[in-house]
């Protein structure tokens, strides 16, 4: 359905040549390993620059974006094809309203992706943004609770804004290494991965600057501030991640009307306590039965018991 209302990529004509080589050098590369159609999904928290770089990347403005406005409700889907390519991008409406995940837009959000696969998440958030909370574990979970785990094999963590001067005397890279790490344990606990899980799979960080006033190359090609040409950059990671033998997700009714993906081992846990308590109490409970039968008691307590003597 998607290819069929998919245009030809133009925007992507409206890149300077170096990134335009790169970016079809990449695509060849997914062609190689049979990949033919990417499906991005966008997720975050409402202005963190969701819209702003699904624009960026595509190369056009497709999604609207505000900076005071609230979004709709309704994810968009656009979808480009170049060279036997197709690229579908889903753009969605922020997760947070008035403190709380909008569970009404996440089940949206959900019924519009039924019968799609998704081969890849941006969850999306800013550089410049110095503190997480509660707020970002919950848009995690609620992320994770949707679509399951192993989305996270197939994440990327995009900091927008991030064309900015760190606070306190930081240097850039020590900002981004706090500024990941911080959201990264958030990610790890709101997706309740383990530690080790997470360090084998670690999740990529990439940094974006959606602004009109970013800085160029001598290509013409918006770079960041440590000089790396970022649209280049985001689409390897992505081509990288795509790469790494985990599955893409598969939005199927089952996952979207069926028990929490990350639960559905739970009906195990009755048969297992019945299993515990007739193989390992019980056994307990008769070796102790049985020790206590062979036990000589001691003479105060036969006393005590009516059997011995008192001696007065
Ligand atoms: P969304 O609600 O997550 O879709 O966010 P939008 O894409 O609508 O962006 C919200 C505001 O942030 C808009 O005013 C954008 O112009 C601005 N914005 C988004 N990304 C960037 C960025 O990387 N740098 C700067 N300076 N502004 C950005
Ligand atoms: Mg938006």
């Amino acid at each position: 359905m998607a290819s069929q209302l998919s245009r030809e990529w133009a925007g992507i004509k409206q890149f300077p040549s170096a990134t335009q080589t790169k970016l079809l050098e990449l695509l060849g590369k997914l062609k190689q390993e049979n990949v033919t159609t990417l499906t991005i999904l966008v997720m975050g928290k409402g202005g963190v620059g969701k819209s702003s770089t699904v624009n960026s990347i595509i190369g056009e403005r497709v999604a609207a974006v505000s900076a005071f406005q609230s979004e709709g409700l309704r994810p968009i889907m656009c979808s480009r094809t170049l060279a036997g390519f197709t690229l579908n991008i889903i753009d969605t409406p922020g997760l947070v309203e008035g403190g709380y995940v909008n569970e009404h837009a996440l089940e949206i959000i959900k019924r519009f992706l039924l019968n799609k696969t998704i081969d890849i998440l941006l969850y999306v958030d800013r550089l410049d943004a110095y503190r997480v909370d509660n707020l970002d574990r919950q848009v995690v979970k609620a992320i994770t609770d949707s679509f399951g785990k192993r989305i996270w094999q197939r994440g990327l963590v995009v900091l927008t804004h991030a064309q900015l001067s760190p606070p306190d005397g930081l240097n850039y890279d020590d900002f981004f290494t706090k500024r990941s790490e911080a959201l990264l344990k958030v990610i790890r606990l709101g997706a309740r991965i383990k530690k080790q899980e997470f360090q084998d799979s670690a999740i990529p960080v990439v940094l974006i600057e959606n602004s009109g006033r970013c800085h160029t190359n001598e290509s013409g090609e918006k770079i960041l501030p440590n000089g790396i040409a970022w649209i280049p950059n985001l689409v390897e990671i992505i081509t990288d991640v795509v790469s790494n033998g985990s599955k893409a997700i598969v939005v199927d009714q089952k996952l979207i009307e069926g028990p929490n993906p990350n639960e559905r081992g739970k009906f195990l846990i009755p048969f297992i306590i019945a299993f515990q308590y007739f193989f390992v109490v019980k056994r307990i409970q008769g070796a102790i039965r049985d020790d206590l039968s062979k036990e000589t008691k001691p003479l105060w307590e036969l006393r005590d018991m009516g059997l011995a003597k008192r001696k007065f």
